[in-house]
């Protein structure tokens, strides 16, 4: 009984905390980011689009504060945080995501980037049963190169042929949507999505955190 109190007493302070920095929150609502967090990751109010090479939303452009952020969250990532950034991601694109049907990128390695499920987790979730996670959908088909290394042409031919999807039923396939963290080239996420057009899907773009700008030449 005492275990069971002690951790309800935990999870209550825990509740009160701000899920990046840890300080004590005014908001007691809890897995919410503080004010001072808010101000320093300085993200735009109603994020960022564009359709390039694909139509794409994301929390900010990669860079500062979300960067910094997001290099930590890839090797240990902090649950909470990442739903709070989906939350904030969904209330960027509630409107398309509604009836859609959200799948990660997934990694070729088992150990690989966490971030893009527990994105799609927290889309989901903030979008209160409007949204439906398919991770299943989209499997990669064979081990890539690293990407970070490679320029947009070589990044491209990287990923040819580097996805399988399952087959959309039933028709007509709902709407669909990528999720990743990062969006840089984009040569990912076409090529996720060709496989995924190709097995007969609608699929409608990339829902990201972060953007890397258009100028760098990664
Ligand atoms: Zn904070």
């Amino acid at each position: 009984m005492w275990s069971t109190l002690w951790r309800q007493s935990l999870d209550l302070i825990s509740a009160a905390r701000c899920c990046a920095c840890g300080n004590a929150c005014e908001r007691s609502t809890g897995g919410a980011l503080c004010e001072r967090c808010l101000e320093e990751l300085a993200l735009p109010e109603g994020g960022v689009q564009g359709d390039e090479p694909l139509l794409w939303c994301a929390l900010a452009p990669y860079g500062g504060r979300l960067r910094a952020l997001l290099l930590r969250q890839r090797p240990t990532p902090n649950p909470a945080l990442i739903a709070a950034l989906a939350a904030r991601l969904h209330s960027c694109c509630a409107s398309v995501l509604a009836g859609a049907v959200v799948v990660p990128v997934p990694s070729w390695k088992r150990a690989g980037n966490p971030l893009p499920l527990l994105l799609a987790q927290g889309l989901v979730a903030a979008s209160a049963g409007q949204a439906q996670l398919a991770p299943q959908l989209l499997q990669r088909s064979r081990p890539t190169l690293g990407q970070h290394h490679l320029g947009r042409s070589l990044r491209a031919r990287n990923l040819q042929g580097a996805f399988t999807a399952q087959a959309a039923t039933p028709q007509p396939a709902r709407p669909l949507w990528l999720v990743d963290d990062i969006l840089t080239t984009g040569a990912t996420a076409r090529s996720a999505a060709e496989a995924l057009q190709a097995a007969g899907h609608a699929v409608q773009g990339l829902l990201a955190l972060a953007r890397t700008p258009a100028a760098a030449p990664r």
